[in-house]
């Protein structure tokens, strides 16, 4: 077994915890796999141990990866979703909008209309979560808890677009009831708009929050997607 392979089983063992410590059926989280940093050949490994949904957050740096991950012809590639996690200037949201399957961090409307204006015809719309604030001042990226309904209500009227859900980046507490205070924000959100009567929301099931060191939390808060790099590749060497 490959350490990658041997961390994906032990991240599941985690949640597959968590969930039975929640009451949730354990194919109620997703596992995203942030495979930053790492190479075409550590995603290879992944695919190769049944990982399918990978998580980038540097553009260009995922835009190469995804084009050598494609040229491996790994059996199980047809089903590989590549989720953009990183913060989106307007400068790259065509190249999101071209290579990706998925952008979790949309936070303003200008981002989503240019990702709908440059999906190219002839793909699955672009899946979008709205990427919220939780614990910070107006410097963190993230639309704050009450602007965030707005948000998805001129999101869904965009027609390259599925509106999915919800993502967070609480800062890193070591602390188990803070770390659900927070993620519980973010679930609270994300409940509002489900219930909020919008129309578009056919498709609205994803609450993608937790990582690696926080993942249990955010399992017990609600999550339907947990975000895990350095459980799954390892500590990460440097920062683009
Ligand atoms: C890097 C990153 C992760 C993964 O973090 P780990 O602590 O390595 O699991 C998850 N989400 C986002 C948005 C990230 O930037």
């Amino acid at each position: 077994m490959t350490t990658i392979e041997n961390n994906l089983g032990q991240i599941h063992a985690r949640m597959a915890a968590a969930c039975a410590q929640a009451n949730r059926p354990v194919t109620a989280v997703q596992l995203l796999a942030v495979s930053k940093t790492f190479g075409a050949d550590a995603v290879r490994e992944a695919v190769l141990a049944g990982q399918r949904s990978f998580g980038e957050n540097y553009i260009q740096e995922a835009v190469e990866k995804i084009a050598a991950v494609r040229a491996m012809q790994l059996s199980g590639a047809e089903a590989l979703q590549w989720h953009c996690i990183g913060p989106m200037q307007s400068n790259k949201t065509r190249l999101v909008a071209e290579n990706f399957d998925w952008a979790q961090t949309v936070d303003r409307l200008k981002i989503a209309e240019r990702l709908s204006a440059q999906r190219p015809q002839g793909m699955a719309p672009l899946n979008i979560c709205i990427q919220v604030n939780v614990d910070g001042g107006p410097t963190k990226s993230g639309v704050m808890a009450e602007d965030a309904l707005a948000l998805a209500e001129a999101i869904v009227k965009l027609p390259n677009l599925v509106l999915r859900g919800i993502m967070s980046i609480p800062d890193d507490t070591p602390d188990f009831e803070a770390q659900c205070a927070l993620h519980q924000r973010a679930a609270a959100i994300f409940d509002a708009i489900k219930v909020s009567g919008l129309s578009g929301l056919e498709r609205f099931d994803t609450l993608s929050m937790g990582m690696t060191g926080d993942l249990d939390a955010a399992v017990a808060a609600g999550s339907t997607m947990v975000r895990v790099g350095s459980g799954i590749f390892g500590k990460r060497s440097y920062t683009p």
